[in-house]
């Protein structure tokens, strides 16, 4: 299995467009050491010709051009992309959906629940049900084995189990659709698997690590792990108000209760933090927090990285 990080920002991106944060300034400014981020994106393939999005990001147009294994290779209008498997609803992770809608045969992998707050609550999602076998969207339950498969209903090999993990969904989702959902199908992280038996584990929101998921976890081979908010309060002492990182479902990465001190144990996985909010200091390579993740083994992701497994 091949995965690239096309984007490794959680949502807005760094520099997000209305934050004058230290990161967020310096960074404009070009005297942060560290480099900008698009909103996280991630793609996987088997065989080097049918890949899959892991979610679909606002920025992906343009991570898709940055990436040449992603452009047409076969007639005027194609894609090797043949499938997306979303992970939850909230905007950063299925705008992008909006941009894939040129008419191009796409399978998208989602639970129900998030499958009916697209297509039946939100008719902009209508622009991918245009012609027959446009969009194909193929259900699966958390906690089930399913195959990656394209709109051609072709099997890539890959297999994929959903955790559940969080039970919010995003604020834009009426009381009176959340309150007939199933709330274990909100928030999801992704284990995927290869024929070879290569394990990638894609948890971009967790709420809190129980010794089950530690347990799912240790058996990945490559780990994109939350790494969203530094601290809990973060956002509230950025910008004087707003919600703690737990109340957005994100485990902070420090503090005892954090995910730096929670998977300390891991032993098998390569540990990268992605999904990483403007506001984290760690985006600052010359500060004492970056250090302390390269010191107990994590790495920060960037745009552009890949990972043969
Ligand atoms: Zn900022």
């Amino acid at each position: 299995m091949l995965v690239k990080i096309l984007g490794s920002a959680a949502g807005g991106g760094f520099p997000q467009w209305n934050c004058a944060c230290p990161n967020c300034g310096g960074v404009r400014a070009g005297t942060l050491q560290g480099k900008a981020r698009t909103q996280t994106q991630v793609a996987i393939t088997e065989d080097r010709k049918s890949w899959f999005l892991l979610g679909a990001s606002p920025d992906l147009r343009a991570q898709i051009e940055a990436t040449p294994e992603l452009h047409p290779f076969d007639g005027v209008r194609q894609s090797p992309i043949g499938g997306v498997v979303i992970a939850n609803a909230d905007v950063d992770h299925v705008l992008g959906l909006l941009l894939l809608r040129e008419l191009q045969p796409l399978r998208i992998h989602s639970t129900a629940s998030v499958r009916r707050i697209l297509r039946e609550d939100n008719s902009l999602f209508a622009m991918l049900q245009r012609v027959d076998k446009q969009a194909i969207w193929t259900d699966f339950a958390p906690n089930e084995d399913f195959a990656l498969r394209n709109a051609n209903d072709e099997d890539s090999s890959l297999r994929c189990r959903a955790l559940a993990l969080g039970t919010h969904y995003p604020a834009y989702v009426k009381s009176e659709r959340r309150s007939a959902l199933d709330a274990s199908e909100s928030s999801l992280g992704l284990m995927i698997e290869s024929p070879s038996g290569a394990k990638l584990a894609y948890m971009p929101a967790v709420p809190h690590v129980d010794d089950i998921l530690l347990a799912q976890l240790d058996s990945a081979d490559l780990l994109l792990f939350d790494g969203t908010f530094w601290s809990d309060d973060e956002l509230i002492r950025t910008q004087g108000a707003g919600r703690t990182a737990r109340e957005m479902g994100h485990i902070p990465v420090s503090s005892a209760e954090g995910s730096l001190s929670r998977l300390a144990g891991l032993r098998r996985p390569r540990k990268i933090y992605l999904h990483v909010n403007n506001t984290n200091p760690v985006l600052d390579e010359a500060s004492p927090q970056h250090r302390q993740v390269r010191e107990a083994g994590w790495e920060i992701a960037e745009d552009g990285w890949q990972f043969e497994l």
